[in-house]
């Protein structure tokens, strides 16, 4: 299949000086950007703040912070002093120890990113949860972690069950009037009084950072442990990859809740010292342009859903607004359809950057990097001092095109230290050869492109052939009445498996037969015959993870009436 490549939009970016400056780039240069190659003192939360607090960027703006109620700014001095405060209270009140878990459990908030690095500063390792986890889903992670410290708000208050919890010895709360009594602690009234002067807490490079559960797309989520040398990579990457550079001004929109939020919402930017947007509150597409419009974005990094989204909302609402600081658009979670791409660039003549990697992984590993041609649907290829390959069962490499199990040869900075409280399952994930496997099928092109196709599990054979569910999707929100699909393998006797998709329509939109016709014909017109979907169902919505991604074990589930497994998160 021949794909027409999208050159650089903007920007002067040259493949070639890309490609020789780092031919035999080697990750252990990397080291000699922060300050700990002199000193041989470790801590992330000192390369990514302090180290700029003390220097001539102290006055720079490093978090810019917007909700409904509120509109703040910090500088890298104050976000020095007002992180050191935290620690204090963590220290003091709490005698957070390095290794001792720290959860945070709250929406987005300046104080969430004060107490996330006043906890790093002190060594200990921070395990963030999304603000909208259920009782089930905060005891599940508060449990497996054995926290001692939860970081939280009154309102959430009502979803820790503290007796089951024997661990849990703090509970730090975020909010007017607390009152001090048994494990609580007033964190506003304490961040007044406390002194703005900490020791940092040096740490070795595979200390502990933070632990992050994966986001349940196809089952019980995972603790994933990340240790201090993932900076390596976050600081590269976010050279290479978000293009950030120190003028820049960033907006990630993934909580940290997800690993984008920390690796990308936390490390990436603070470590280059670029001015980081950070916004509460829900989607509205109106606000998320007046986002970029009001701070001058100029690097954005977000997900296929919420693009689905604002190219849902109409290409009217993008003209209200002067969007022109943009340079760079980033993408990731889930596979980025070429529609979004070719939508990206019509009204904001901008290419979307689609980048490929996960909660195990820790930082970005095969993207679309500025210099590079784009293939819409290809995912990119391996960044420098990144070696990938599609491989068998037995970890034999496969020739261009074969579907495959795409794997990571093993030795990149950021791979997770371990899964926490589970080591059958950390090693479940290398095969021979040094091999970590994704999980996810996909292919190589003879260029070195390549080409997510879906989940292992998800992968659909029928009649003989092996379609990735994703191709299906994207052909199908291309259609003009689709707004979201997702699509699974139904068995069947006859030709092994059917392809069913699910497909939430635009508003305007109704269900009926011949509209299922219609789409059928136009996914076997545009992709091919084999990969039409047999049985097409219109649902109001899809079920999708709170990070925004499509549960299609959850749809599986609920064809085959089967058990649907760990709904923790899940949207409502
Ligand atoms: P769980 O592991 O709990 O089932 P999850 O795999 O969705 O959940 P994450 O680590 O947040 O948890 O997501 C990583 C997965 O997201 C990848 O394995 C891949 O399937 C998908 N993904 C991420 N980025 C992309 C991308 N650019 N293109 C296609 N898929 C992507
Ligand atoms: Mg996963």
């Amino acid at each position: 299949m021949k794909v027409e490549a999208l050159p650089v939009t903007k920007g002067n970016y040259n493949l070639e000086d890309y490609e020789q400056t780092y031919r035999n780039f080697d990750w252990s240069e990397v080291e000699k950007n922060f300050s700990f190659s002199e000193t041989g003192r470790v801590n992330v939360a000192h390369e990514a703040i302090d180290r700029h607090a003390d220097s001539a960027r102290k006055n720079k703006v490093a978090l810019y912070y917007r909700d409904s109620e509120r509109d703040e700014k910090y500088t890298f001095k104050e976000m020095k002093d007002m992180s050191n405060k935290a620690g204090n209270i963590l220290k003091q009140t709490c005698d957070v120890e390095k290794g001792d878990r720290v959860f945070i459990f709250m929406p987005r908030s300046p104080e969430l990113y004060f107490a996330a690095l006043g906890a790093i500063k002190l060594g200990a390792i921070v395990g963030p949860l999304f603000e909208a986890f259920m009782e089930g889903a905060v005891k599940d992670r508060l449990e497996d972690s054995e926290a001692k410290v939860i970081i939280t708000t009154p309102a959430l208050l009502n979803r820790i069950p503290l007796d089951d919890l024997p661990a849990l010895k703090h509970v730090v709360l975020v909010g007017e009037n607390v009152k001090e009594e048994g494990p609580y602690i007033d964190f506003n009234s304490r961040m007044k009084e406390a002194s703005k002067k900490l020791q940092v807490e040096w740490v070795e490079k595979t200390d502990g950072l933070v632990l992050h559960y994966t986001s349940g797309s196809t089952g019980k989520p995972k603790g994933v442990l990340h240790v201090h040398n993932a900076m390596i990579q976050h600081y590269q990457t976010a050279k290479w990859v978000l293009d950030l550079k120190e003028e820049d001004v960033y907006w990630c929109t993934a909580d940290p809740g997800w690993v984008t939020g920390t690796a990308y919402g936390i490390f990436g930017p603070w470590l280059v010292g670029a001015s980081n947007v950070i916004v509460g509150g829900r989607f509205r597409p109106e606000a998320w342009y007046e986002t970029i419009e009001d701070y001058g974005v100029s690097v954005w990094y977000s997900a296929p859903t919420a693009f689905r989204m604002l190219m849902g909302a109409g290409d009217e609402v993008v003209k209200k607004y002067d969007l022109s600081s943009l340079r760079h658009i980033l993408s990731v979670g889930e596979p980025l359809n070429p529609e979004v791409i070719r939508w990206g660039v019509k009204v904001f003549n901008l290419r979307v950057h689609d980048t490929w990697w996960m909660t195990e992984t820790g930082a970005q590993l095969i993207c679309n990097y500025p210099a590079l041609e784009i293939k819409p649907g290809s995912m990119g290829k391996p960044i420098p001092g990144v070696e990938a390959a599609i491989v068998d069962d037995q970890g034999n490499e496969l020739p261009p095109y074969r579907m495959g199990n795409l794997a990571i040869k093993k030795g990149w900075p950021s791979m997770m230290h371990t899964i926490w409280n589970n080591k059958e399952k950390y090693e479940s994930y290398f095969m021979p050869g040094d091999w970590y496997v994704s999980g996810d099928s996909a292919y190589m092109d003879e260029e070195g492109y390549f080409w997510f196709q879906g989940r292992i599990d998800d992968v659909i054979m029928t009649s003989g052939e092996r379609v990735g569910p994703f191709e299906v999707e994207s052909k199908l929100v291309e259609h003009p009445a689709v707004a979201e699909a997702g699509v699974i393998g139904k068995p069947d006797p006859v030709r092994g498996e059917i392809i069913k998709a699910f497909v939430a329509l635009r508003d305007g939109h109704t269900a009926s037969d011949e509209l299922k016709e219609e789409i059928r014909q136009f996914v076997k017109r545009g992709l091919a015959a084999h990969a039409a979907p047999r049985e097409i169902e219109f649902r109001d919505k899809l079920p999708k993870t709170r990070s925004g991604k499509i549960m299609r074990r959850v749809l599986k589930a609920w064809e085959l009436d089967l058990p649907t497994g760990d709904l923790s998160t899940m949207e409502d």
